[in-house]
């Protein structure tokens, strides 16, 4: 690890004129950043301590909703009442992800940071255009078993490893942040992670200075919620595939559906084609089929992901099938 200087925010003006600095980054759980800085793919001059911000509450908002503080940490958001009861789908992504410890330090606004799992952006010795602009992809000819098989670009093909995010995103959640000049943003989250496209190393809308302060989440929809991760292994690894759903269904007809997908892009994925065919339609196979095409319809494997575009549509049908059996 190279040498660094730490310092210590004690406000959101601090915090945010050291996020706009060259070399300097902010660290809250640490739980992504300092296995990057070990590896030297991140190597700052300078870290802030942001974790003395008072950003660490879950409150009521006027129209029913909940805001939840950037500081807010993953286990703690899990097993908020408020949480469980009314947004089920939230308290299991988060419990899906990485380990008890891990979860106990990670925050709200570091998981939606958390950079790609792609085994070549963590090595150095390999060729990385989000880590080295410029340099190339490694995974495109190379084992790419985890990667993306939607929105990629022929200079990245990661995929985003959240699977808070993904939950956030059938939630329709926005992100809140706040500049060096105390100017206030709200950021819809299906706006909030971009599409690699020719420049990969930006993977979020923020502008450099901005941080987030908290992420709202509106009334929860009516129906069932439910995430499903598909994974390599039980515990304690990334999704190959993740659904979040919450679907509104009785007497085998749909009402309405909205569904989200982690593993398969750069970002949360989600469209309103495929949850247009579940709409008000019979739950049954052709019906699930029928979303799964459209999610589907511009996928493409690179070799060792391509199974991911059958698993998409076995996870998706599981997933519905749960939620509208009566
Ligand atoms: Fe780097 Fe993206 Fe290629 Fe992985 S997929 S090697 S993160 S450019």
């Amino acid at each position: 690890m190279k040498a660094f200087t730490y310092a210590r925010a004690d406000s959101l003006a601090q915090a945010a004129a050291a996020a706009a600095k060259p070399g300097t980054k902010l660290i809250a759980g640490g739980t992504n950043l300092l296995d990057l800085m070990k590896l030297q793919v991140e190597t700052p001059s300078e870290l802030v301590d942001i974790n003395h911000l008072p950003l660490d509450k879950i409150e009521d908002t006027p129209d029913g909703g909940l805001r939840i503080g950037a500081m807010v940490r993953n286990s703690d958001l899990a097993a908020e009442s408020r949480i469980r009861q009314r947004y089920g789908v939230l308290s299991r992504a988060l419990l899906a992800g990485a380990s008890a410890q891990l979860r106990n330090k990670a925050t709200t606004g570091g998981n939606l940071l958390q950079r790609t799992r792609c085994y070549y952006f963590y090595d150095v010795t390999k060729p990385c255009n989000k880590r080295v602009p410029g340099s190339g992809c490694a995974a495109l000819g190379g084992f790419n078993r985890i990667h993306a098989i939607l929105g990629t670009s022929d200079h990245c093909i990661a995929t985003n490893p959240s699977d808070m995010a993904v939950a956030m995103r059938v939630l329709d959640a926005k992100v809140e942040t706040v500049n060096g000049n105390g100017e206030a943003r709200e950021i819809p989250i299906a706006d909030f992670h971009r599409l690699p496209g020719n420049t990969p190393q930006i993977e979020t809308a923020l502008k450099p200075g901005e941080i987030i302060t908290s992420v709202t989440l509106p009334p929860p929809p009516p129906g069932l919620q439910v995430y499903r991760k598909v994974r390599d292994r039980a515990s304690y690894a990334f999704a190959l595939v993740s659904v979040a759903a919450i679907v509104d269904a009785t007497a085998g007809r749909i009402r309405s559906a909205r569904v989200a997908f982690g593993g398969l892009a750069h970002k949360p994925w989600r469209t309103s084609r495929s949850e247009q065919k579940l709409m008000d339609s019979p739950a049954m196979t052709s019906t699930f089929d029928a979303a799964a095409s459209e999610v589907l319809v511009e996928a493409h494997g690179f070799g060792g992901n391509d199974f991911k575009i059958p698993l998409t549509r076995r996870t998706l049908h599981a997933v519905l099938s749960e939620v509208t059996r009566t």
